[in-house]
């Protein structure tokens, strides 16, 4: 089983979408888990906020390593071998690559989500860790990106796609899916499958697929 650990102030965030389909089976048959660490569980003084001022100025708060540390402590345990990933818009870029390397190295990863201006830059000298982008935009949160890896990392995790979901990464397959009605009527107009998919000619349709 992989267990994606997730350091976030805002764990419900992710919830619905873990809740449904593919990754809701994977959980449910233990292919993969999902845990979450609140920073703000790991303040010393229940009266301190977890983000404060930056210092030399600025806008927005950034979130104190403190709690961070703590939480990523908690994550990690007594585990060995461990991939901690910081993400940040400055990072390496995320691709399918990265996904099936990670998938089958480590059994414990721990995602560290910042929020407001990120999080002070000394929870990257306690641990290990890479810093890791999803696209070349800035979002408001690592949680979208937390989700993004979970997603794509479980899908190059064996058992996890049923029959009826492949894994598209490995054809070099068009984009384009047709199904039921052949023929679509909208607005008066019609519009048809492409032919060669109903020809049942499957070299064609493989040659279709792959743009020849
Ligand atoms: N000025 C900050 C910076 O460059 O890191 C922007 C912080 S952003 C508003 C808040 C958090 O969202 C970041 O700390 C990071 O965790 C996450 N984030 C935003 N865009 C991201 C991206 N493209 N890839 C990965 N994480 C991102």
């Amino acid at each position: 089983m992989t267990h994606f650990h997730v350091i976030t102030l805002f764990p419900d965030s992710l919830s619905s979408y873990l809740g449904e389909s593919i990754l809701k089976r994977a959980i449910l048959d233990k292919k993969i888990k999902v845990s979450f660490y609140n920073p703000r569980d790991f303040v010393k003084d229940p009266h301190d906020r977890v983000d404060q001022k930056p210092y030399g100025g600025g806008p927005g708060m950034v979130i104190q390593a403190g709690p961070v540390i703590r939480a990523i402590a908690k994550a990690k345990g007594r585990k060995k071998k461990v991939k901690i990933i910081f993400f940040s818009p400055a990072g390496k870029q995320f691709d399918t690559a990265y996904a099936k390397k990670i998938s089958k190295t480590y059994k414990d990863i721990i995602f560290v989500c910042g929020r407001y201006e990120g999080i002070d830059a000394r929870v990257k000298e306690v641990f290990n860790t890479e810093d890791i982008s999803v696209g070349p935009y800035v979002l408001t949160g690592g949680e979208l990106p937390a989700m993004i890896l979970i997603d794509s990392i479980s899908r190059q995790i064996e058992g996890v796609l049923g029959d009826f979901d492949s894994l598209e990464e490995t054809r070099s397959a068009s984009s384009d899916v047709y199904t039921r009605p052949e023929i679509l009527v909208y607005k008066k107009k019609t519009y048809k499958v492409p032919e060669v998919l109903l020809s049942g000619h499957h070299k064609k349709i493989e040659e279709w697929r792959k743009g020849v």
